[in-house]
């Protein structure tokens, strides 16, 4: 009798021990079927022992090991491993979380390729046999027709009327399923040539390449335009043509298929795994199993693809490296970026860290010799931007546009340039006021705003998802002249319509782009210059080549200037440097207008000086002196209950457990910058030390007491490295 040690999805720090009689080393990183109390379960089998500290009567039977389905290799249970213990949560949900859902249930998962074709009977099928009414089934008939093979690609695009048909079809005898033919198609691991370099590029590639085969981290900083995409692209087609398998995370956002558009018209052969939130589940498994296979060459997804087994990893690369999207702020909180560092020194290839503006973590790493250095100083095709601010002090912008901006608008407008005014809040205004008593309109299960938005004219909160229509009166004292305060993309649109009656206005945040394929639409119509003014939050800041984009107006930046946290100024300088690089990427000369109320801020003048390294020194600087990272290490304690009380006298508690321990920093425990959230209170507890080992130590150790200090009363998480505080 063996002892299987099992991994489960259950928020505890322990594994849990089976009996199994033919479990051998073999079945480690296999999937297990389990009881775990009255349920079955699907686990990891993590370790294969003789023994276990359980006596033999406590212990269940395994209810199978799953041999035929796909097990986890040493090397990707060494990465979860290290993640487990770094970011001090447990194994088994650590291992678990790493499989896509379709494997994490019980029951049949791996999908079966199966192809529909046309039979003969079904070649000679009318149309005019089925009622006009059948439309799913008369456009079906005619597309099986046309085609003759449905794929089982071609089968998940159908509606579900169309669907249903399919079976329809099968019954009568016109389609008859079959096992698809050919597993794999062939594939070439060519590239297609890229554009002849630039000698910074080349510089760049040269070194890429001289690393392949090996750990090396790199820092690929490049301002925006200098042709950092393709830099990636040559090396990975080095990669690829050696055999390797390349893993390219990019932040979540609205980009990956543009660069999946980009990847496969330079790979035309090589099969390409996309690994990201919006595919179902069936899509996601199956590009995982690529992946697994080694067939995949290129995997390219957001944070969850960094777990992504490759058998014949040979780099990585991660772009927009300082993206907050890396992070996982909820339950198992990683960070993609820098779990992409350790995972390539484990297997020995280098990785690249690509940005305009990188993170001070990253650019610290660099400067102290960590990462190597790569640069790309320069536009590929452009002048860099000009940027200027616009002072507000004494100057009525009435609707949030001052008569500078306005001016600058209508001259691009008449030369037939784009403008994009960058407004980083969606909605009418941020808050409905009554000018009599000073009501603002509150969530009441949040401590934020409502927002008003119209043409909905509802009161909407962006943090639970509360909507309410717009009272008719102030709810406190009955004045019927509620006023909006502020300025979001819906009213900018607005005024700038009254403003600019001929102007085709376009306006891009998340309620416009919300429906599939919407943002395609819109991007095409910029692309063609059907567009004249975008407004839009930071959804258009990131990556897109707009060439007929010539003026970016920024509004409102300064509300993201003062911030409690420390590294606000630091995500601000990256949103305007990402920003202003939306200008001037085609023939016009770009030119950035900031509006503020502080010109002389050192944030803005080190944009306008567009001199990055300062405003890295500066606050390098700073976080130094103020004792912030990444000069020390820091984890956080949050928690959650009815009533921030409860929340912090569990921190507090936790404290006096930490003091016993000592070896590290603790602050007080402090209510959250936004204490309600849907209806729960949080607070939080910081804890710091200048060395990473002994933070790590004392985590271990308080974490497994908090486990045990069963507390009732509030919820509790532990946030390694934590990005907001
Ligand atoms: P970044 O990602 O650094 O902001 P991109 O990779 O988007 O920059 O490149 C900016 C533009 O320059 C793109 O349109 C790209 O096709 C073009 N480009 C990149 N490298 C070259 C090159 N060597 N020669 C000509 N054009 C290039
Ligand atoms: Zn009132
Ligand atoms: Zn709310």
């Amino acid at each position: 009798m063996k002892i299987v040690r099992v991994g489960l999805d259950v928020p505890v720090g322990q594994t849990f021990d089976y009996l199994s009689c033919d479990a051998g080393v073999g079945d480690v990183g296999s999937r297990v079927l389990v009881q775990f109390g009255k349920r079955a379960m699907i686990g990891i089998v993590l370790e294969v022992q003789d023994s276990s500290e359980v006596p033999a009567t406590r212990l269940k039977q395994v209810v199978r090991l799953l041999r035929d389905t796909p097990a986890l290799s040493h090397e990707d249970l060494r990465l979860l491993r290290f993640a487990s213990q770094y970011y001090h949560y447990p194994m088994g949900q650590v291992v678990v979380s790493a499989l896509p859902q379709r494997l994490r249930r019980v029951g049949k998962c791996i999908p079966a390729e199966t192809d529909y074709a046309l039979t003969k009977v079904g070649l000679e099928a009318q149309v005019d046999q089925l009622p006009t009414r059948a439309r799913a089934r008369r456009k079906l008939l005619l597309a099986c027709q046309a085609q003759s093979v449905l794929s089982s690609a071609d089968v998940q695009r159908l509606s579900p009327a169309e669907r249903k048909a399919l079976n329809a079809f099968v019954a009568v005898g016109w389609l008859e399923r079959r096992a698809r033919e050919s597993a794999a198609p062939a594939q070439s691991y060519a590239a297609l040539p890229g554009l002849p370099l630039t000698p910074r590029q080349s510089d760049a590639v040269e070194s890429l390449l001289g690393a392949l085969g090996q750990f090396r981290a790199f820092l690929l900083r490049g301002v925006t335009g200098s042709g950092k995409t393709e830099v990636y692209l040559r090396a990975a087609a080095a990669a690829v043509a050696r055999g390797t398998q390349v893993l390219l995370l990019v932040p979540e956002i609205a980009l990956t298929p543009q660069l999946e558009a980009t990847v496969g018209e330079r790979f035309p052969d090589v099969r390409i795994s996309s690994l990201h939130s919006g595919l179902n589940e069936t899509e996601r498994l199956r590009n995982w199993l690529a992946a697994y296979t080694g067939e995949a060459r290129i995997v390219l997804g957001t944070r969850l693809a960094i777990f992504t087994p490759l058998p014949n990893l040979g780099l990585i690369v991660v772009d927009e490296e300082h993206d907050a999207s890396f992070k996982q702020s909820e339950g198992f909180c990683y960070s993609a970026r820098d779990l992409a560092v350790v995972r390539a020194s484990q297997r020995g290839v280098p990785v690249v860290l690509g940005s305009a503006t990188p993170s001070l973590e990253t650019y610290y790493n660099a400067k102290v010799g960590r990462y190597t250095l790569l640069e790309l100083p320069t536009r590929i095709n452009a002048r860099p931007p000009s940027i200027a601010s616009i002072p507000l002090r004494g100057v009525h912008a009435a609707d949030g546009l001052s008569p500078q901006l306005l001016e600058a608008v209508a001259k691009r407008l008449a030369r037939g340039d784009q403008t994009l005014i960058f407004i980083n809040r969606r909605g009418f205004a941020p808050v409905l006021m009554c000018h009599s008593c000073g009501w603002l309109s509150g969530c009441h299960r949040c401590s934020a705003q409502l927002v008003l938005h119209l043409p909905a004219r509802e009161l909407r909160c962006h943090h639970c998802g509360y909507r309410a229509p717009v009272p008719q009166a102030c709810p406190e004292c009955g004045n019927p002249a509620l006023a909006p305060l502020g300025q979001g993309t819906q009213r900018i649109e607005a005024a700038l319509a009254q403003h600019f009656p001929a102007a085709r206005i376009l306006r891009i945040d998340r309620d416009t782009t919300r429906r599939k394929h919407s943002w395609n639409d819109m991007r095409d119509r910029i692309r063609s210059r059907e567009v004249d003014i975008l407004v839009g939050t930071q959804i258009l800041a990131k990556g897109h080549d707009f060439p007929h984009l010539a003026l970016v107006g920024v509004l409102n930046a300064d509300a993201m200037l003062y911030s409690a946290d420390f590294r606000a100024s630091e995500r601000l300088y990256a949103l305007l440097t990402q920003v202003s690089g939306r200008a001037g990427r085609g023939d016009a000369h770009g030119e950035v207008l900031i509006q503020t109320e502080f010109p002389e801020h050192p944030l803005y003048s080190a944009l306008r000086a567009q001199d990055l390294e300062r405003f890295a020194e500066g606050l390098l600087a700073d976080r130094r002196r103020a004792g912030f990272p990444p000069f020390v290490h820091q984890a956080l304690l949050r928690a959650e209950a009815t009533k921030v009380e409860l929340a912090l006298a569990f921190l507090e508690h936790a404290k006096e457990i930490g003091r016993v321990l000592g070896g590290v920093d603790l602050y007080d425990a402090v209510p959250a910058p936004m204490v309600r959230l849907a209806g729960r209170e949080r607070a939080q507890l910081l804890v710091q030390s200048t060395s990473r080992p002994a933070l790590h130590r004392f985590l271990a150790t308080w974490r497994d007491l908090l486990e045990k200090s069963k507390s009732r009363a509030a919820r509790w998480t532990l946030e390694v490295d934590p990005l907001e505080l």
